[in-house]
């Protein structure tokens, strides 16, 4: 498909607005004017990304998950959640590590089987162990809801609406039509006509897995999914008022060329999510054992996956999406852009998010949550999560209690990456430090980025470049604590 073919497929609401008179405009109208109209160019330097690492934390947390111990307790945990205000609103993530199908890239915790029955007794436990966690709270308003997987509808539509009740009987949804209720959806593990079902559930967000849609591609990481399987469940979606569909797209796959990748996301472009998550594929196959199913030989080099990268920058900007940061890129009017604009992004474990001040539950095996100012994470296998949930007893692993310094070092991390800069006076009044005494050993490690023009400082703030954004993980590494000097120099002059 040619340039202008796609350009004609850019979403349909922003005209509107250019004909609207200023004043009759809403807040987030006025901002998605704004960002539609704002200049979106992404400096692309190749030889400063092949100078530094994009691979490095994703900061979904600070400290991230290497950094839990096993010395955090259940009792920990139970404290905790006896702890928590009752005022305080409850974000919600439900885990389904179960999958049909391995897909070969995969490196996430999961249990590949096609027998149904195993997921009857993790409903089971799922449901005591939200009922657990629900006796230890007094705070019961929910606002989020999240199924994340494996594929969470490997579940059955009842074992779903068995788990949803059971919410709804454990805690209060005060406001359905605001409350986030997302689910991802393995658009091969869920019959089109069931997403009805799934709306009638009061699921209102929805995330499909693509990585790509060229064929060959398909075959190699043994994950075959048709455009117009994945294009009638969107449509199905919106049919059914579903009001933020995402795409996640993985570039550096086996086959994959600028040539393939070019048309994966023309059809990307056609189906118009409002999201796109475009996640760079790390082939580390003796960690992952799937991997190995992956030769070598047939992954893209390292120049045609930055020419990839640079393609997905242009490409997805031109046809009217906004990049929010770490491979996520919106459309104007979504959520996410507009709290971007609106300078109240967040980040959790989900990634980005739009509710930093809801306290964040996990359920689930191997599922992480944040409570005031602790981590938690549950047994990673599923039998001793079994074991421990036959006795009553909720499933905690391991966790950590963030120190004010973390709590200091979270606050810096967390602006570069949602908002790409650090207001120094806000950050000396919130945590009662001069920024740059604080600080000075990490603003020499950043040096070197200065001189490359990733970031700047004015004196009040430090500010992240165009060309910056694309190392924003380099950028928050030089103020993680638990890296030292050695591992973020190492790190900043590995090659891709
Ligand atoms: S990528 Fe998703 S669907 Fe595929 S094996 Fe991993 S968790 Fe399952």
């Amino acid at each position: 498909m040619e340039q202008s073919s796609l350009d004609t497929q850019l979403p349909a609401k922003q005209p509107i607005l250019e004909t609207t008179a200023s004043s009759q405009l809403s807040h987030s109208q006025k901002v998605i004017r704004k960002l539609a109209r704002k200049p979106v160019k992404l400096e692309w330097d190749e030889s400063l990304l092949q100078k530094y690492d994009i691979s490095g934390p994703r900061y979904t947390s600070y400290p991230t998950a290497l950094e839990f111990s096993e010395v955090y307790q259940r009792d920990d945990y139970i404290t905790c959640l006896e702890g928590i205000d009752p005022q305080k609103s409850l974000s919600l993530y439900i885990h389904v590590p179960f999958c049909q199908n391995i897909c070969y890239y995969c490196a996430c915790n999961k249990i590949i089987t096609k027998n149904r029955d195993k997921s009857e007794r993790y409903v089971e436990n799922l449901i005591k162990e939200i009922k657990l966690v629900a006796q230890h709270l007094k705070a019961k308003t929910l606002r989020q809801i999240h199924w994340g997987g494996g594929t969470p509808t490997y579940l059955t539509l009842q074992e779903i609406t068995r788990i949803m009740e059971t919410i709804r009987n454990c805690f209060d949804i005060p406001d359905e039509d605001s409350t986030e209720i997302s689910i991802e959806v393995d658009p091969r593990a869920l019959k089109v006509q069931d997403v009805a079902k799934l709306a009638s559930l009061g699921f209102n967000r929805m995330s499909i897995g693509v990585q790509d849609f060229d064929l060959k591609v398909q075959r190699a990481i043994n994950r075959v999914q048709s455009f117009e399987m994945t294009q009638d469940m969107i449509l199905e979606a919106r049919k059914h008022g579903f009001q933020s569909i995402n795409v996640d797209l993985i570039y550096g796959l086996p086959h994959q060329s600028l040539a393939t990748f070019k048309s994966t996301l023309e059809l990307i472009a056609r189906i118009s999510p409002d999201r796109i998550s475009v996640f760079n594929y790390a082939h580390l196959p003796h960690r992952f054992k799937p991997q190995r199913r992956i030769s070598d030989h047939d992954l893209p080099s390292a120049v045609e996956k930055l020419k990839i990268f640079e393609f997905i920058m242009e490409r997805l900007q031109q046809v009217g999406f906004v990049y929010i940061g770490m491979d996520h890129f919106a459309k104007p009017d979504d959520e996410l852009a507009i709290a971007q604009e609106n300078q109240v992004l967040h980040r959790n474990f989900q990634g980005y998010t739009t509710h930093e001040e809801y306290e964040l539950i996990g359920v689930g095996v191997s599922s992480i949550g944040s409570l005031g100012a602790q981590y938690h994470q549950n047994v990673r296998d599923v039998e001793s999560y079994y074991e421990l949930l036959e006795q009553d007893l909720l499933p905690t692993w391991r966790g950590v209690g963030m120190t004010m310094e973390d709590k200091l070092r979270k606050a810096v991390i967390f602006s570069l990456i949602c908002h790409f800069e650090i207001d120094k006076n806000t950050i000396n009044a919130q945590f009662d430090i001069v920024f740059d005494d604080h600080f000075a050993k990490e603003l020499e490690l950043l040096a070197p980025m200065i001189t490359d023009g990733l970031v700047y400082d004015t004196g009040g703030f430090l500010r992240v470049t165009s060309r910056g954004r694309l190392l924003i993980r380099n950028i928050c590494m030089a103020f993680d604590a638990y890296l030292n000097e050695m591992q973020v120099i190492k790190r900043f002059s590995k090659v891709i």
